[in-house]
């Protein structure tokens, strides 16, 4: 049957080709973990178990996401290994299913919840760029509504989005589903209901409180998330007035507003804005990377494939590994640790020598999440071997950045 999922409505079988969104019928994801930065009544303690859809049916120009939503990186899996994947979150703890940019494979998320349906929420995280039809289809098999209101105005919406029509369409969406879903509510955890999130972009703020209005006339008591976090990314740089962060006053302003309106929900510190929230696409290496250090004897097989990069992955893996060993071991003696770390520095430095520049990209983004990460642990338990670990990722990075630095002074930068 021919695509009209969403309200581009390319009218084109899927399994032949690909419409808009970049996809064909199959399903493909980027990544699938436990993810920190939704909302707390979404993360919760543990954490949301989010699955990020590859391609999109909107593609901002400015999307946080733009490699996979654009780039077409990811893994085509099956509608049972998807299945799975929401059990393996399930034992991992999530507290949520959380179904990121979904809309272009509905039709394949339904057939794997009609396999596996979660024993707990499972979460529709949109654009809001929806069909009604599409809307009505996926309410029976999800629990939480979690839809973006980015823009009211057409001129913007067509300039960044190329879609006219944004508003006309995702405000009826946004109407549907607080008809579907009421909110309901578990020791704070959002179990069912709404939460319209708005993502505040420079010069735009008229736009941001005309959005804040709407929401107050037409669906109040409505969770509203404003979020201050953007950041430059992908095509932002063609468009210079967008093509930095957010000023204070134009989050002053708009924080302003919603606190006027007396709006329910979650207002985004200005600081916010960082790569910290742009989650790393790993799962192609990931997934190669387990697959070397678990089952051994696969590595002659692999090592067909990528020939010496994978071994000098290997040995990045396995110093970084003795690295952490090293930082959390209890030595009497302080500078024991430094002279052995200090050794392990150098052989690493050595070895990304030889590497090229999409691995050295790929670990710089590993040691950066892994460092954050750290941080985050040693904050909430007060550990000193979590701050140890995230000094050992830091040191990397640096040691990497270096490396990537020299690349570009030689015009190297887009080896691969
Ligand atoms: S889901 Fe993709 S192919 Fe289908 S109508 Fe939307 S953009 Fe076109």
């Amino acid at each position: 049957m021919n695509c009209n999922l969403c309200p581009r409505r390319c009218n084109i079988d899927r399994n032949l080709g690909k419409g808009y969104c970049g996809e064909s019928n199959e399903i493909k994801i980027a990544k699938y973990s436990l993810f920190m930065f939704e909302e707390p009544c979404i993360s919760g303690e543990k954490g949301s178990g989010a699955i990020f859809f590859s391609g999109c049916s909107l593609k901002c120009v400015f999307c946080q996401n733009y490699d996979i939503s654009s780039l077409d990186f990811g893994k085509t899996i099956t509608p049972n290994k998807l299945a799975e994947i929401f059990k393996e979150l399930e034992e991992m703890g999530a507290e949520n299913i959380n179904l990121v940019n979904p809309t272009h494979f509905v039709k394949g998320i339904i057939e794997a919840l009609k396999i596996y349906k979660p024993n707990i929420p499972v979460v529709y995280n949109t654009h809001g760029y929806e069909n009604i039809e599409t809307l009505n289809e996926i309410s029976k098999y999800v629990d939480v509504f979690l839809p973006d209101l980015k823009y009211i105005d057409p001129m913007l919406s067509s300039k960044y989005s190329k879609c006219g029509d944004y508003f006309e369409k995702t405000s009826k969406v946004l109407l549907a589903m607080r008809k579907l879903k009421e909110d309901k509510f578990e020791n704070g955890m959002m179990k069912q209901g709404l939460i319209i999130r708005h993502l505040i972009l420079p010069l735009c703020t008229y736009d941001s409180i005309k959005i804040l209005e709407w929401i107050k006339q037409n669906l109040l008591q409505t969770k509203v998330s404003l979020m201050a976090q953007y950041t430059p990314y992908a095509k932002a740089s063609n468009y210079p007035e967008i093509n930095r962060k957010i000023t204070k006053r134009e989050y002053d302003k708009v924080v302003s507003k919603y606190l006027e309106l007396n709006l329910d929900g979650y207002v985004q510190e200005r600081d916010s804005s960082s790569t910290i929230y742009i989650p790393k696409w790993d799962f192609v290496w990931q997934f190669l990377m387990l697959t070397l250090l678990q089952f051994k004897c696969n590595i002659k097989l692999i090592l067909r494939v990528r020939g010496n990069n994978i071994i000098m992955m290997v040995n990045v893996f396995s110093l970084i590994s003795k690295a952490l060993d090293v930082a959390v071991t209890k030595f009497d003696s302080k500078d024991s640790i430094n002279s052995k770390l200090y050794g392990i520095y150098a052989q690493f430095k050595s070895c990304v020598n030889d590497l090229p520049v999409a691995q050295l990209n790929y670990l710089y983004d590993q040691m950066e999440t892994s460092c954050d990460r750290a941080k985050c642990l040693y904050s909430k338990s007060g550990n000193l071997d979590d701050l140890k670990i995230a000094d050992v990722y830091q040191k990397f990075q640096k040691i990497i950045s270096a490396k990537l630095e020299s690349l570009k002074e030689y015009g190297k930068e887009y080896e691969i």
